[in-house]
């Protein structure tokens, strides 16, 4: 911590240096054009950025998930947008956690140098929703392999990614002890998969995010590919859904932490009526409520890494977090575009990119309902709707 309370200032610093180089017009580019941002994203792993979190045993650094909140974060104040990257942090812990020594071996090391981009994490499906356990993706065994048919959507960054984590059935839902078993993990080569069995459609959506709709005809996957057991992928893939949660919770911060510098700057320097609008309080307030509630979402974002990094139990921490935390980048975007008036839909802003950006949070990874169903549910013990 340094003297203002913030985690890893080394860690930021270096962060902040290195996203510099990339600017507004660059990402105002790429928006405009829906592309990927290549470029960043190889500088930010050639820094070992994106690697922070795989052991040092496989090539990585072996920091824990504050220190990789904390890349994200700079990355988000900076106006950049880690979510064209993301994934290459945490995807690779379903491997960690649960590959063999074989798999841990061949692949990590890989994917902290950036060798393999392992950027994919395939769970939703389009009839499936949130609801994951009903998915209908399937992988059936058939001897030294998998043959995988089925439909996702929204997976994000498939075109730019060597490995995929896809969640798939291996039992069908209404055949498994209980919903959740019978899903299994497999480790997807895209660079072999593409044209042999899977197809990917791209998907234009409000913000520039990679997400794409991908189709599995027969697509074989050999069965050294399954993480962990057969049936047991559902597990495997809640256990990472913690750490997202986390770390997307920190870009919401950084989000918010960058509306509230440019309001504040735009609100001392904007001049209407003879004097600085941020002289208004109707213009302050708005700005210091905004500060309050990413500073109030931060702590719950501290607390729920530091349960995560000790290894205890976090579902409820990272679920609150994720909430807190994008409501609170979503109340300081709208915050920043009434500051800005009419410029706040200029382009050359930022401002209108950037609020764009950070609404997704409210849906994906999780949706907000589906949180306050959780804590409902979970902590309060009220009766399940669902
Ligand atoms: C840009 C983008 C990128 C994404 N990237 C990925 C990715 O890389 N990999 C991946 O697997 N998925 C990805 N997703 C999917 C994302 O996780 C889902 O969109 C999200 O979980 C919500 O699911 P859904 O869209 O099917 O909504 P639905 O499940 O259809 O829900 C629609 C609405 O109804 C509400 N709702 C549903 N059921 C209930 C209930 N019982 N009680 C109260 N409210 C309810 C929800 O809260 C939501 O607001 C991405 C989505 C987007 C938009």
């Amino acid at each position: 911590m340094d003297e203002t309370g913030q985690s890893f200032p080394e860690v930021r610093e270096g962060v902040r240096k290195l996203v510099a180089r990339f600017p507004g017009p660059y990402w105002q580019a790429l928006d405009r054009a829906r592309k990927y941002p290549t470029e960043f994203v190889t500088a930010l792993t050639e820094a070992g950025w994106l690697s922070v979190l795989i052991p040092e045993e496989y090539g990585g650094s072996g920091l824990g998930l504050t220190a990789a909140a904390a890349v994200l974060e700079e990355i988000h104040r900076s106006g950049c947008n880690g979510g064209a990257c993301h994934a290459q942090m945490y995807t690779m812990g379903t491997i960690l956690n649960h590959g063999s020594a074989a798999q841990k071996a061949e692949y990590l090391p890989r994917i902290a140098s950036g060798e393999l981009r392992l950027q994919a994490f395939g769970v939703t499906e389009p009839d499936a929703g949130t609801d994951t356990t009903r998915i209908t993706t399937f992988a059936r065994r058939d001897g030294d392999h998998y043959v995988v048919s089925g439909q996702k959507l929204w997976i994000s960054r498939a075109e730019h990614s060597d490995l995929m984590v896809l969640l798939c059935r291996t039992t069908p839902r209404d055949q498994a002890a209980r919903p959740s078993d019978g899903m299994s993990v497999l480790l997807i080569d895209m660079r072999q998969a593409v044209g042999n069995g899977l197809t990917i459609r791209p998907v234009r959506t409000m913000i520039n995010h990679a997400t794409t709709e991908l189709f599995f005809e027969d697509l074989k996957v050999p069965v050294a590919n399954l993480i962990g057991e057969e049936g047991r992928g559902f597990r495997y893939i809640l256990d990472g859904m913690n750490a997202e949660r986390i770390l997307i919770a920190a870009e919401c911060i950084g989000d918010a932490k960058f509306f509230i510098d440019r309001a504040s700057a735009y609100a001392r320097e904007r001049n209407v009526f003879g004097r600085a609008i941020g002289e208004n309080q109707g213009v302050q307030f708005p700005i210091a409520r905004a500060y309050v509630q990413m500073t109030a979402a931060s702590l719950m974002v501290d607390r729920a890494a530091a349960l995560f990094e000790a290894g205890q139990p976090c579902g409820t921490e990272a679920n609150m977090a994720k909430l807190t935390a994008s409501e609170a980048s979503w109340y300081a975007a709208d915050m920043a575009l009434q500051t800005h008036g009419g410029f706040g839909f200029a382009e050359a802003y930022d401002i209108e990119r950037k609020f764009r950006e950070t609404r997704l949070y409210q849906v994906a990874p999780i949706s907000t309902n589906l949180i306050l169903s959780h804590v409902a549910t979970h902590v309060l013990d009220l009766p399940k709707s669902f």
